[in-house]
């Protein structure tokens, strides 16, 4: 695999690694993974035409300033940001400052409002270690099965339900009763404690954006990939022609058949793009006048009877001088809070947090939210290892087709999918066999 440093403009190494001069390639989607292929290629020569259905680069990695802080649509971590952690190299040369989310620091309220104790807390910590540390690439089924497995009846425990979704459906972006208990062992990570980027996400895209072609606005429609010499690429109104294309959108929009591919999709891909899990998660950032929590708390947690609702709350003070609390929907309720109006969303949020502070809440100056499941050059956020899944599904979505047709996105990446890292080394994955298969 290529090192990264050939990403950057002007690169020495990139200009002599690969003879691909002059040759056409459209990518389709200026998300990380897109952009990154977009990069190397174009330094290596070929005239790349970036296709974005947005309006905007950057796909699930955006950041808006909106509220005086940054606000993350889809990435606000870089998740094990060590040296060998090719986001964490980009954002160094995108010049991003880094602030450490200190996991421990976190104040736990059970939904009459009362603090969870110590023991109470060491008590679900240790379950939720002990019932993933059983776990290993033999366990079968989903990993609620194996809880219930561990403790029959213990998932009527609403402490133990807080735990296992704000942390674990949080990661995988999905019902606990939907993520394989064997193939999250078969993941891998860079170490390090995750940061968030203070001046945000978007530098990075602003970095990998500012030298390449991207025709905004201009959603794909169909692909041709069964010519000798050339792919075909239609948007509305326009065909163009390329000698290679890459298809970089999210599974999400494999899925929904909303791009037509000519001749239609091997019947191993179509399985693989089916089975794959693609969850969804809900973002709430709501801007207050007044500050009713404590400034150095990092995380605050809500346990709620409904799973997934509102179990968890970032605290901006820890890096920011604005009085914002992002709170998250994760599992099955995060497919129905992204469906809520802006309004129904925020009651339902307040009334999560009234709980703990009361009338205090109420004072609301302004909002942010997503609802990915609902956008339809997404239909998800991330996608994650379903039960009955394989190694081989990610896999699939990664083969080329023809040798003109290639692949890239985070859910092509099988060991580090549903992260930014995961996504960009896909992008050097796809250019490496766009130049491989040029050499033939
Ligand atoms: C809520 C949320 C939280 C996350 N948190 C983290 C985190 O903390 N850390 C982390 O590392 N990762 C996180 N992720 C995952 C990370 O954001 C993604 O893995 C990564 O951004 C995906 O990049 P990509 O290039 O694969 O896809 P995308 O960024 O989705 O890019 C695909 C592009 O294709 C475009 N497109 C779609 N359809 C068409 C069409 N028909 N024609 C043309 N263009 C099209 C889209 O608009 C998009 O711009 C999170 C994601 C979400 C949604």
């Amino acid at each position: 695999m290529s090192t990264i440093v050939t990403l950057l403009p002007g690169n020495a190494i990139a200009s002599t690694k690969k003879k691909i001069e002059g040759k056409k390639i459209i990518v389709i989607g200026a998300g990380i993974s897109g952009l990154v292929a977009a990069n190397m290629l174009q330094n290596w020569g070929a005239e790349v035409l970036v296709l974005e259905a947005k309006s905007h680069p950057g796909g699930r990695t955006r950041t808006s300033m909106r509220l005086g802080a940054p606000f993350e649509f889809g990435a606000g971590w870089i998740h094990g940001p060590s040296l060998d952690n090719p986001i964490r190299q980009l954002a160094g040369w995108a010049g991003s400052s880094f602030f450490i989310t200190d996991d421990d620091s976190i104040e736990l309220y059970t939904s009459n409002g009362s603090e969870i104790g110590e023991d109470d807390w060491d008590e679900i910590e240790e379950i939720w270690y002990e019932v993933l540390d059983e776990l290993d690439v033999d366990s079968t089924g989903s990993i609620l099965q194996n809880l219930n497995e561990y403790d029959d009846g213990i998932w009527e425990d609403p402490n133990i339900r807080w735990i296992f979704s704000a942390y674990t459906e949080f990661d995988y972006g999905a019902s606990l009763k939907d993520i394989s208990a064997g193939l999250i062992n078969e993941e891998s990570g860079y170490p390090g404690a995750d940061v968030i980027l203070t001046d945000g996400y978007q530098k990075i895209i602003d970095l990998l954006a500012q030298n390449v072609k991207i025709r905004k606005s201009t959603p794909v429609i169909s692909i041709k990939y069964d010519f000798n010499d050339h792919v075909e690429i239609e948007v509305e109104n326009e065909t163009f022609s390329a000698s290679y294309a890459i298809c970089s959108v999210p599974l999400g929009v494999l899925k929904s058949g909303s791009i037509a591919f000519y001749p239609n999709l091997p019947s191993y891909i179509k399985t693989s793009i089916s089975r794959v899990g693609f969850g969804t998660v809900t973002k709430l950032a709501i801007k207050f006048n007044n500050q009713f929590w404590d400034s150095n708390v990092q995380y605050y947690g809500t346990v709620t009877k409904k799973t997934g609702r509102w179990p968890l709350w970032m605290n901006y003070k820890t890096f920011s001088d604005e009085k914002i609390l992002m709170g998250f929907c994760f599992g099955d309720y995060a497919s129905t809070a992204d469906k809520m109006s802006d309004q129904d969303l925020l009651k339902d949020a307040l009334e999560v947090l009234s709980n703990v502070w009361g009338e205090a809440v109420a004072n609301v100056v302004d909002l942010m939210r997503t609802s990915w499941s609902q956008d339809p050059f997404s239909f998800g956020a991330y996608s994650y290892k379903k039960v009955g899944n394989s190694r081989e599904d990610f896999e699939n979505l990664s083969k080329p087709l023809n040798s003109r047709l290639f692949f890239c996105g985070e859910h092509t990446n099988f060991d580090f999918s549903a992260t930014t890292h995961g996504a960009l080394m896909s992008g050097i994955r796809a250019a490496d066999q766009i130049a491989t298969a040029n050499l033939r």
